[in-house]
This record gives structure tokens, C-alpha cells and sequence, in this order.
């Protein structure tokens, strides 16, 4: 058996080694109201990989307790994002396919006197709660005979009470510390088609009593969640204790992944989706794994940061900057190299008059990767940012009289520059060193600066887009999201790129530039910014 690298692990071992469980099943269980979040791929980073680890299985497991907010094109999206993520369940299943079950069991509760009908309405409910400090008071209708309670129960289920009229209520203890055991609310009424069931229900289970039972009848042996779930554990086994579940699943909880810069609530994500606020739930700068897939994230390089993120009972925030270097050192192995120019600048050496390949690197992290041509010729573009009129000290790229070699090329010197009525540089002119070609140098003069270019007769036009986080950093802990808005994250720019991304689509590093996804967009080449050349982050 490989070694626990966890605390979940080790209680997993332990259930092991003492013979309460004999194999590992656990479940995914995501609500279909929205598209998955990286913090969900923490989450079947833990369910599906604690499985995988223990040669166990994991379910998709759908909890649709809430009708009024899941729709089937949800259901969708989450199963190609798990796909996507390289994970696979062993059986999809549904809440909704357990509500006859889940109504059985609580007649049963009924009738063992666990569990009563409530005429109070959901306020009364909840100012009758109690406090942190004070008990809650019993309902009136607690000591209600169980053969009245099932009466009431079978005539909310035939549709003869309106929404909130009554309820189903846990006979717990109203005195407890811990305010879910306070004879919570098990069943509601709700007239609303459910996205499965149809109108065949108007009456659904609440999560806290659905849950346990799914997972036994899905025989989950450790049922791994977040921590907003501890305080809810003692009603989770209240469940299976009162409804004599055996082998009773055991509920863990793990810290969830926070991120800065980052949204991570579902509901907050729907509503950027339906002001505009971004271009659907798809869009390159969510944190949705539809959104990273577009950005052109490696599915790898998401678990791999799972992994390294680790699980533990600890909340805390990870930096966006520790997420994107992960991408970028799996993008650095991986991606090949190619050459655009995001603000073009035409640069004509008057002295060269052929046109000839030159040969770059198709990744130099990686063995074997071999070279690929690339055609100079006299007329290229580099960047404006790359020539200056007016140099800075220690700027070491091309000014007037000065030298740069143009990347696995030649070695040029800026004659001159001509510029338009408003003193902007239109193009510079410039002579090479014929023997001063990239490998084969013995021209003898040495230059600091190298720059990237593309050739200016075969080059394709581009739309290069790049992506700042959609939330600022925060000015103080716990500042609301929408304070943080970052309402100018997009950048649009007219690039030249080398013909070869045309048609090549992937993600490149291109060089100088940053990481890039390739594709096309109504036939025009479409470069969208991954992740940043630079590691700002120190790890
Ligand atoms: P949200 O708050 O974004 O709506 P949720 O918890 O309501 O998320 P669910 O669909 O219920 O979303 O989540 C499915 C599973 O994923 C749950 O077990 C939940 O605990 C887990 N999960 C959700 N967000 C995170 C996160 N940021 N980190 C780890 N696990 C998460
Ligand atoms: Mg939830």
C-alpha cells in the first residue's frame, strides 16, 4: 500500500488496518447549478484521487435536492469537465434517484417518533432557533402522534399544502449546542419542476438529510467534503445512527482551496455570466473549468497544482501567482516555440536582398524536439518597444547606430528612422552583417541585445489578446468581490505571427512574449495570452 501523504489518508489506513471498511468508495458531488470552478478540481483531486490511490471507486454523484436552480445543461458541462480533467466515475448518480427511498425513510422516522410534521412557517422556524448562547424553544406541534404527523406528511406529498405551509422536521433536541441538531427541517414543500423528476414531486429533502442516506445507498465509505460541513457532521450521523446504517459512511471535512484574485463561488461566477460582466461562463478569464480550457490551462498542470496545494484541515488563501507557475513550468516543458509581434514595428535592411530559412528550436527543454525553419527575408517586423529614439540607460535593444541581432538570424545596425507628421517612427532602415549569421558568426562584433521578428512578406495578421485577473487585490481582508471588479482586463492587439501558428493550433510559448493558446476565429488567427513569460512569484 503506498504511503499516507495525508491526514485523509491516514484515516483511511486506519478504517483499513482496524477492518471497518475492507474498500474505498467515494463520491463527486457537485449540485448541477452552475459550471465547475478550480476549487471543485480540488475537490475531485480528493474524491477520484483517494479513490484511484487505494484502487477504490468514486461516483458522480449529482445533488439535486433544490429543483428551482439545476437545469440539465449543467449536467452536461460538469460530466465534459470532469472528462477534461482526466478522471472517471464508476457510476453517475442522482439524488432525484433516490427520492422514493429518501421518502420512505422518513415515514420510517415518523413512525419511530424521530421525526414530525410542523405547521410553523420558515421564519417562525428560524426566530424560534435559539442562538450560540441561548437554547431554541420546542414547536407546538412536536408532540403531534406519529399517526398524525404521517397524515400530514402523505397529504404535503399529494399537493394539498402551499409552499412553506409545512414541513418535516428532525425530533431532535432544541437545547443542543450545536444549532443544525435543533430539530432541523428534513422535508419541504416546493412546487417547482425539478429538471429529472418532473412535477412528480412537491415536497424535496434537505441537503443534511438527503446526503447521508445517498451515501449509503451508494455504499460511500468516507465522504470527503469542505469545511463548512464539520458543524453538520452530528446531524450527518444522527441520520445513519437513528436509520441504522451499516457500515455507516464516515464523513471527512478539508479545508477548501481559496485563491487571491480569484472568484470562487458558483453564484457569484452565474451573475458575471448573466450582467456580461465577461463573455459566458467559458470565458478565458474565469476561474471555471470551461474557463481555463479556453484559456488553454493543461488539465495536467491543474491536478499537479492540486497535488502540490495539498490537503489539509487548515484554511488558507493560495496566491494566483503560485497557480500560474505551476502552469508556466508545465507550459516551459511542453509548449513549442514560435515568434509574433504583439505592437509592429517594419524594419528594412537595405543591404540584404535574398530571402533564406533559418533554423529555431522547436522546444529546447525538450530532447529530441528538433528544429523548424523559418524564413528571414529583407522586410521584417519587430517590436516598437524594441527600438528606441531616445534610449534609456542601459537599454540594450536597437537604437540609431547601434547593433541587435534579430533572433537566430543576422546581426543589424539601425541607419535610420522615418517617422510621420506626429514624430512616431513608421519604420526603421537598417544594414546587416552578412557574416554575422546565428551559429555561424565570425563577424566578431558582439551584441547585447536579441530580438524577435517576423518576416514581413509571409507573415499572417493576428488578434493577440491579453488577460489581466478579473479581481484586483484586495485593499483589506475580507473586501467584497464586487469592490474588486477589475472592469478593464481584456487587451486587445493587431500582432503579425509566423504563418505556422495559422493552422497549428495549441499553446506556444512565443518568445519573449508569453504563453499563448493558437486557434481561429472566423478564419482570422487568434493568439490568447495563458499565462505571462515572467515569474513574478517567489516560491
Ligand atoms: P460554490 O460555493 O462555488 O457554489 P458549492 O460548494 O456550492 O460551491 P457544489 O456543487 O456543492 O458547490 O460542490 C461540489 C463539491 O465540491 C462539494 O463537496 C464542495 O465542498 C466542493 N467544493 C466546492 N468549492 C470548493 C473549493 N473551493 N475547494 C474545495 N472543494 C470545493
Ligand atoms: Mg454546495
Amino acid at each position: 500500500m503506498a504511503e499516507a501523504t495525508n491526514f485523509i489518508e491516514q484515516i483511511i489506513d486506519e478504517d483499513l488496518a482496524a477492518g471497518r471498511v475492507t474498500s474505498i468508495q467515494t463520491r463527486f458531488p457537485p449540485e448541477p447549478n452552475g459550471y465547475l470552478h478550480i476549487g471543485h478540481a480540488k475537490s475531485m483531486f480528493v474524491n477520484f484521487g483517494t479513490a484511484e490511490k487505494y484502487g477504490g471507486k468514486c461516483n458522480l454523484f449529482f445533488d439535486d435536492t433544490n429543483p428551482s436552480k439545476e437545469k440539465t445543461e449543467y449536467v452536461d458541462a460538469i460530466r465534459r469537465d470532469i472528462l477534461w480533467l482526466g478522471y472517471k466515475w464508476e457510476k453517475e448518480v442522482y439524488a432525484s434517484d433516490f427520492f422514493d427511498v429518501i421518502y420512505e425513510y422518513a415515514e420510517k422516522l415518523i413512525l419511530d417518533g424521530k421525526a414530525f410534521v410542523c405547521d410553523l412557517s420558515p421564519e417562525e422556524i428560524k426566530a424560534t432557533r435559539g442562538t450560540l448562547t441561548e437554547p431554541g424553544q420546542e414547536s407546538p406541534y412536536r408532540n403531534r402522534t406519529p399517526e398524525e404527523s404521517l397524515k400530514l406528511f402523505r397529504e404535503m406529498k399529494a399537493g394539498k399544502y402551499a409552499d412553506g405551509e409545512k414541513c418535516l422536521r428532525a425530533k431532535i433536541d432544541m437545547a443542543s449546542p450545536n444549532i443544525n441538531l435543533r430539530d432541523p427541517v428534513i422535508y419541504r414543500i416546493l412546487h417547482a419542476a425539478h429538471h429529472r423528476t418532473g412535477e412528480k414531486w412537491c415536497i424535496y429533502p434537505m441537503y443534511d438529510y438527503a446526503h447521508p442516506i445517498c451515501d449509503y445507498l451508494q455504499s460511500v465509505t468516507h465522504s470527503l467534503c469542505t469545511l463548512e460541513f464539520e458543524d453538520h457532521r452530528p446531524l450527518y450521523d444522527w441520520v445513519g445512527i437513528t436509520l441504522g446504517f451499516s457500515p455507516k459512511p464516515r464523513q471527512i471535512e478539508f479545508a477548501r482551496l481559496n485563491m487571491t484574485n480569484l472568484v470562487m463561488s458558483k453564484r457569484y461566477l452565474k451573475k458575471l455570466v448573466e450582467e456580461g460582466t465577461v463573455h459566458g461562463w467559458d470565458d478565458p478569464r474565469m476561474p471555471t473549468l470551461a474557463g481555463l480550457r479556453a484559456r488553454g490551462i493543461p488539465a495536467e498542470a491543474i491536478k499537479d497544482f492540486c497535488e502540490r496545494a495539498g490537503v489539509t484541515k487548515a484554511q488558507s488563501e493560495c496566491e494566483i501567482g503560485y497557480f500560474e507557475a505551476v502552469v508556466r513550468d508545465y507550459l516551459n516543458a511542453h509548449a513549442p516555440r514560435a515568434m509574433a509581434v504583439a505592437d509592429p514595428l517594419k524594419l528594412t535592411i537595405l543591404n540584404y536582398t535574398g530571402e533564406e530559412e533559418v533554423d529555431f528550436d522547436v522546444n529546447p527543454m525538450q530532447e529530441g524536439a528538433g528544429t523548424r525553419k523559418v524564413t528571414f527575408g529583407r522586410t521584417v517586423y519587430i517590436e516598437r518597444s524594441d527600438f528606441s529614439l531616445d534610449p534609456p540607460p542601459k537599454y540594450h535593444r536597437l537604437r540609431l547606430g547601434g547593433y541587435v541581432r534579430l533572433k537566430n538570424a543576422y546581426i543589424v545596425r539601425a541607419e535610420e528612422a522615418i517617422q510621420d507628421e506626429n514624430g512616431n517612427v513608421t519604420e526603421v532602415l537598417c544594414t546587416f552583417l552578412p557574416d554575422s549569421r546565428s551559429g555561424h558568426d565570425t563577424s566578431g562584433v558582439k551584441v547585447k541585445g536579441v530580438v524577435h521578428w517576423v518576416n514581413a512578406e509571409t507573415c499572417v495578421d493576428a488578434e493577440l489578446r491579453r488577460y489581466d485577473h478579473l479581481l484586483r487585490d484586495a485593499d483589506y481582508a475580507g473586501q467584497d468581490f464586487s469592490e474588486r471588479m477589475n472592469e478593464d482586463s481584456e487587451h486587445i492587439f493587431s500582432a503579425k505571427a509566423e504563418p505556422y501558428l495559422k493552422g497549428h493550433d495549441g499553446s506556444y510559448q512565443l518568445m519573449r512574449t508569453g504563453y499563448f493558446r493558437s486557434f481561429e476565429e472566423n478564419g482570422k488567427l487568434i493568439l490568447s495570452e495563458i499565462v505571462s513569460l515572467k515569474d513574478n512569484f517567489n516560491k
